[in-house]
């Protein structure tokens, strides 16, 4: 896909989004890709990373077509959040995988957040074992 069609399917899908008023921070990465300014256009996607998430379309449109947004991917490819069921999702700490926030395991005070118990026990051995990448033999040896 070339950037001038690319840009005509984000504004169509804009639109679309939000009927009337659309999205303006996928309208100036639209615009730019107009200029063929891409690095702007890339600039604009990945700081407006966290509006352009509410949109799954669109973020995985940007995502497969112009710049790596990363686990905000993530989160419009979860099937939670195309099925629109309004789970709220988050990234595990350890496997950085994305999950539903009601599934989530914290420690210390909610500061680190896990996606199940094995999640948060693994990394509570990694910070009491640090630089330790065997901790089997480690358990082992305190019994
Ligand atoms: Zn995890």
């Amino acid at each position: 896909m070339d950037y001038s069609e690319l840009s005509k399917k984000l504004m169509r899908l804009q639109e679309e989004a939000n009927p009337g008023m659309g999205i303006s921070c996928v309208r100036t990465i639209c615009f730019y890709l107009e200029l063929g300014d891409i690095e702007s256009a890339r600039a604009t996607a990945r700081n407006e990373g966290d509006k352009i998430s509410r949109y799954p379309k669109i973020t995985i449109m940007i995502h497969e077509n112009l710049v790596d947004l990363g686990r905000y991917y993530q989160y419009a490819k979860h099937p939670l959040f195309l099925d629109r069921t309004l789970e709220e999702l988050e990234t595990c700490d350890m496997c950085l995988k994305v999950f539903p926030k009601k599934d989530r395991v914290t420690t210390h005070d909610g500061l680190f957040r896990f996606c199940s118990n094995e999640c948060a026990e693994k990394d509570t051995k990694e910070r009491e074992n640090p630089g330790n990448p065997d901790l089997s033999t480690d358990w082992v040896r305190q019994m």
